[in-house]
């Protein structure tokens, strides 16, 4: 049996101090302590601005309090907030890793997005071709392109599926680079498709990586069929980064919320039977929104 296996790091808990300031310190979106800058809601409570940003992406497009249900306005800046940051200082989330680092509250994302400690990913072909690359999760599409020539597919690029009925006993893991412009005028990203499909299930589980955890994107993912280009069914989400989901194959039951689940029967009409080489496809169309 073929495997094609990542170890990726699981998203742990930030070693917190316990007591009522540390606790005023935390976003009640993301569990986490405010990352600034930190805006606020008619009332005064407040939030980190990527957390309401994210919220209004997913809840488009009210923005409100999750506390008092009053507007937030991501213009409403909470200065007094932002500089008690730069007071306090904690570990470094890596610091379970070795990292012995005391950060400030402010600080610390720079740091830990640079820190040594940090979790490495490894090569998506460790197991497929023996490749022992491991590094920083920014830098594995560059290492796919350039040592197992992995494709980047580009903004409007129609790609194909090997489909070819996976049997009971193989499970089928795969993935593509998307390099990807979000509007026209922007610089592209690069993000990572993955691809598995459950065959006890019989569900296809789709999502998109971004190795950036800063860059957090909304995507329709269509599936075409080969006759008729007006014939799709398409489903949107948003992608996620390595320290929110890990291995597609081995995923949890509450990271299921975050990828794209679709039963076999849905596409099935979908498949085509390519000529050339007489496997069965099917046609797939990432475009970010
Ligand atoms: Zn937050
Ligand atoms: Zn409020
Ligand atoms: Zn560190
Ligand atoms: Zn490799």
């Amino acid at each position: 049996m073929i495997t094609e296996s990542i170890d990726l790091p699981l998203p742990e808990k930030r070693p917190r101090p316990s007591n009522d300031f540390y606790e005023s310190m935390i976003c009640l979106i993301c569990s986490d302590f405010f990352k600034p800058p930190i805006v606020q809601c008619s009332k005064g409570h407040s939030y980190c601005q990527s957390c309401v940003q994210r919220m209004s992406e997913s809840q488009s497009p009210c923005k409100s309090c999750a506390v008092c249900r009053s507007p937030i306005s991501s213009e409403v800046r909470n200065y007094s907030l932002e500089q008690l940051l730069d007071k306090f200082t904690i570990q470094c989330n890596w610091s379970s890793r070795g990292c012995t680092k005391q950060v400030t509250l402010s600080e610390r994302f720079e740091h830990e997005k640079t820190c040594e400690y940090r979790p490495q990913v490894f090569c998506y072909y460790k197991e497929l071709q023996k490749c022992l690359w491991r590094g920083d999760p920014g830098l594995i599409a560059d290492h796919l392109t350039n040592c197992h020539e992995v494709q980047e597919l580009t903004r409007g690029s129609l790609f194909r599926y090997l489909w070819n009925p996976p049997s009971e006993s193989i499970w089928r893991y795969r993935f593509r680079i998307l390099k990807q412009a979000v509007s026209l005028d922007s610089e592209p990203f690069t993000f990572i498709l993955e691809h598995y499909y459950s065959s006890e299930e019989k569900i296809l589980c789709f999502l998109v990586r971004s190795p950036n955890p800063d860059v957090r994107k909304k995507y329709r993912l269509s599936i075409l069929n080969r006759n008729n280009d007006n014939n799709r069914i398409t489903f949107e989400s948003f992608t996620v980064s390595y320290e929110e989901v890990g291995h597609i194959k081995d995923f949890l039951k509450e990271d299921l919320s975050k990828m794209l689940l679709i039963p076999f029967k849905q596409i099935q009409n979908f498949c085509f039977l390519c000529e050339e080489d007489r496997a069965l496809y099917f046609s797939l169309h990432i475009h970010f929104i």
